[in-house]
């Protein structure tokens, strides 16, 4: 069939696939420990679960407004004033389907053949993927483990050209836990005035896991690029959510109804009862949270310390989300065949780091929204793995 040439750069996400590969393993009896998957291993807290269930009993079963329900449209506003102060108006916030959903949006409204798109490197795998679908050109900004894995304003701003459209940041970042400092994030947005054209994507779906007292700066507080800032959040992360398919974001005036248009063309509404569980969670109790990022903060000093203790491997203490990205190159093994090695012989699930860029050759990540027990038992595999070179 003679499908558009678009379909055919499409790119994926791998660990998906590892995931298919570590659930068919486990399925034949292997001893499995995935530290692959990006999700929390925490179930959705019961309250929120509740009131997706009170919904359906209470008859919430049609279409909502394709942006959402006013009253989760104003709770995201309300959790945004009550976490940083900003000011953001209910009818600029969109519900949509999922963190992704906002990132396809934003990178169709800006991407085609001509402009140039910038996105981390190593970063999440998806933003080059839509990139390269719209016909855009993609500008990968290195993210280096010198700094911590956090951006620099300076590099970026160079990267700019007259033909970029949007550019993408991501603090806290997957993969590497890096945070962007706001030191950095002022020098950026004060470069952006002399670039008026170039848009936002600001992907803060981890803007809750932070440690060691570190705050989230989200790019919504800065008034002097509102006008062309696109912010991409959701529940995935923060509440467990990942299968629920929940996200929000927040649009300028002029680029909403673009948005709002396609989400009618495309998925009509988000899930109604998720969407009334969505505003019990942002509305209710917040305890789940600080105690799912208390447990995270717990396993990833276990991973820092167990990690650094391998053969040939360093890893920066992440700062942010649940990964670590330990840099393997004085192993001898290149990240992707380590990976794989690793998921088949010793039963570990990691993700090598060229599915996450270019750069992300010579590390590996690890996700570890995993118990401390099997966290402690996939990292004493690998640790005897590379002994045994
Ligand atoms: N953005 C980043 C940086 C992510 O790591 C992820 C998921 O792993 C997403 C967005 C997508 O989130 P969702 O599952 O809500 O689509």
């Amino acid at each position: 069939m003679m499908t558009a040439p678009s379909f055919d750069r499409i790119g994926e996400e791998n660990a998906f696939a590892v995931l298919a590969r570590a659930n068919a393993l486990a399925a034949q009896g292997v001893d499995m420990i995935n530290l692959g998957i990006g999700q929390p291993d925490f179930p959705t807290p019961p309250h929120i679960v509740e009131a997706a269930v009170k919904a359906m009993r209470d008859g919430q079963h049609g279409y909502t407004a394709a942006t959402g329900i006013p009253q989760l449209r104003e709770a995201v506003a309300g959790d945004l004033h009550r976490r940083f102060e900003v000011e953001v108006n209910p009818d600029n916030v969109l519900i949509v389907p999922g963190g992704k959903v906002t990132m396809f949006t934003a990178i169709m409204m800006f991407g085609q053949p001509g402009v140039e798109i910038m996105y981390p490197d190593p970063g999440f795998p998806i933003y080059r993927s839509m990139i390269e679908f719209t016909g855009a050109t993609p500008v990968p900004v290195p993210i280096r483990e010198d700094r911590g894995f956090a951006v620099s304003a300076e590099e970026m701003l160079g990267l700019i050209t007259d033909k970029t459209r949007l550019m993408i940041l991501n603090s806290p970042a997957n993969p590497c836990g890096g945070v962007t400092p706001k030191s950095e994030i002022d020098k950026l947005v004060a470069g952006l005035e002399t670039h008026p054209q170039v848009a936002i994507l600001s992907d803060e779906i981890y803007d809750q896991m932070l440690y060691d007292g570190e705050q989230h700066v989200t790019l919504l507080s800065y008034p002097e690029i509102r006008d062309r800032l696109i912010l991409l959040n959701g529940w995935s992360k923060t509440y467990a959510m990942t299968g629920w398919r929940l996200g929000y974001s927040v649009w300028p005036d002029d680029l909403y109804n673009k948005a709002r248009k396609l989400a009618v063309n495309a998925w009509s509404c988000v899930n109604t009862p998720a969407q009334f569980a969505a505003l019990e969670a942002l509305t209710g109790p917040q305890d789940s949270v600080a105690e799912m990022l208390a447990a995270f903060d717990q396993r990833r000093k276990v991973v820092v310390e167990l990690a650094n203790a391998m053969p040939g491997v360093s890893c920066v203490v992440p700062k942010g989300a649940f990964y670590a990205l330990p840099n393997i190159k004085d192993t001898g093994w290149k990240a992707k065949p380590l990976a794989s090695e690793l998921l088949e012989k010793a039963g570990v699930a990691t993700i090598g780091g060229p599915d996450f860029g270019i750069l992300g050759e010579g590390y590996i990540r690890i996700s570890y929204a995993n118990s401390e027990e099997n966290i402690r038992r996939a990292l004493g595999r690998m640790h005897e793995f590379l002994e045994q070179g």
